[in-house]
């Protein structure tokens, strides 16, 4: 099967919604697409519910070429969507369906391009395809999983990933740019805790374990740190230059308050740079109290950190339980993971080449995610790993992955797989 449109249709209805993340449907219909041509996939997990398909296709030399994605989404609500979610419906040029653009559709082009490099005989380097489950609840029993257990070597490899895009309103808007995620900013996930004396919501104290609460959570969500340069946004900046988006030249900057306000300046021209500038902090979650008149003794709330280049987890935690102290509040790591990238290397050139052969007035960026995705797990065991789901749309379209409607154009579908194609061949030529 090399029509991706039709492979996506029947990808899409499979229900693979995580939690509970079966993905057994859909690890049979992708294997299934591979022993249609000819192909030995293994399939292997750490549960039968939960199995990753690793495939080498063709190719002898190295460094191979490895194109991850992962099979499971996250759940949809129905009564929301106006269409049924796993229905793959077509309306109006889009196909409708949780997992067309997360990451379903990303797999069918990397499937079916990898099936039709095949057919033409053009491997000469290792091709490697991956499907994981688990993405969407941390990836331990899938990519984690996946790279701990190898059924056999991949040897030397750059991995395609998830993570980046294409954008038609960034930057100020009015172009087409793929944003090449090479880094990932680092998730510090924190529970802070205040515990005081339970009491009568007619006699409050400033020593109520809420009001502590509440005054150390709004500390840390009003710490604004400093905006600072880290090697994957000097790299970002400096193709925004080259290509006439920014004047800012990041080679000149030498440091002290002028590079701060420098860069302060940028994230207010582009808001969508500002908190790849800095760490930032968001308050997730807020618990405590069972009446409207009695204080309870105990008051919890998480904070979402998102840490960039340079900062530990331990570090940041430290900091943050620093300006809380005197609040008399706890701060506890629930989970954390270091910022990870993958540097320049010789896969960008060829995904830039390849998104310009099916696009030749777009623009490619090196470009740091805020998010975190199974990349890590690849980078982790020393491939190089840059995230690009080629399918150019608003950022509005974008904004549904994870909400409600998410869908993709029709002639986005085949569109992805044709740069998938490019990337195939450049790689072999
Ligand atoms: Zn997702």
């Amino acid at each position: 099967m090399t029509d991706p449109v039709a492979l996506l249709s029947e990808y899409v209805r499979i229900d693979t919604s995580n939690p509970p993340g079966d993905c057994r449907g859909a690890a049979e219909l992708l294997s299934g697409a591979l022993r249609a041509e000819g192909l030995s996939p293994v399939t292997f997990g750490a549960t039968p519910e939960k199995p990753n398909v690793l495939c080498h296709v063709g190719g002898t030399e190295e460094p191979g070429l490895v194109l991850i994605h992962h099979m499971d989404v996250v759940p949809a609500r129905a009564q929301e969507w106006s269409v049924p979610p796993f229905s793959a419906e077509v309306r109006n040029g889009f196909m409708y369906g949780r997992g067309t653009l997360d990451t379903k559709g990303l797999g069918v082009a990397h499937w079916c391009a990898a099936l039709r490099a095949a057919k033409a005989g053009i491997l000469r380097r290792k091709l490697f395809l991956v499907a994981n489950a688990d993405e969407e609840v941390g990836g331990g029993e899938g990519a984690d999983y996946f790279v701990r257990n190898l059924p056999f070597p991949i040897g030397a490899a750059y991995g395609m990933n998830e993570g980046g895009v294409g954008v038609t309103d960034i930057f100020g808007g009015g172009g087409k740019f793929f944003l090449l995620n090479m880094w990932e900013k680092g998730p510090v996930w924190m529970k802070l805790s205040a515990a005081g004396r339970a009491g009568h919501g007619s006699r409050p104290s400033v020593k109520d374990a809420p009001a502590r609460l509440i005054r150390a959570l709004t500390r840390v969500t009003e710490l604004r740190e400093p905006a600072r340069l880290t090697e994957p946004v000097r790299d970002m900046l400096r193709v925004l230059r080259a290509k006439g988006f920014s004047d800012l030249d990041v080679d000149a900057l030498r440091g002290g308050a002028e590079e701060e306000e420098a860069l302060e300046a940028l994230g207010r021209r582009f808001p969508e740079i500002d908190p790849l500038l800095r760490n930032t902090y968001a308050i997730t979650t807020l618990s405590g109290g069972f009446k409207p008149n009695v204080i309870p003794s105990l008051a919890e709330g998480t904070i979402d950190a998102r840490i960039v280049p340079g900062e530990e987890p331990e570090a940041v935690a430290a900091r943050v339980r620093a300006r809380v102290a005197d609040l008399d509040v706890s701060v506890e790591i629930l989970f954390a993971e270091r910022p990870n990238g993958s540097p320049m290397g010789p896969l960008y050139g060829a995904m830039e080449a390849a998104v310009l052969s099916v696009h030749p007035d777009a623009v490619v960026v090196p470009y740091m995610s805020t998010g975190f995705t199974d990349s890590r797990f690849f980078r982790s065991i020393g491939i190089p790993t840059y995230g690009l789901m080629p399918v150019l749309l608003p950022r509005a379209e974008h904004g549904k992955i994870h909400g409600v409607d998410e869908r993709i154009p029709v002639a986005g579908i085949e569109e992805m797989t044709r740069v998938v194609s490019a990337l195939i061949e450049r790689w072999n030529a």
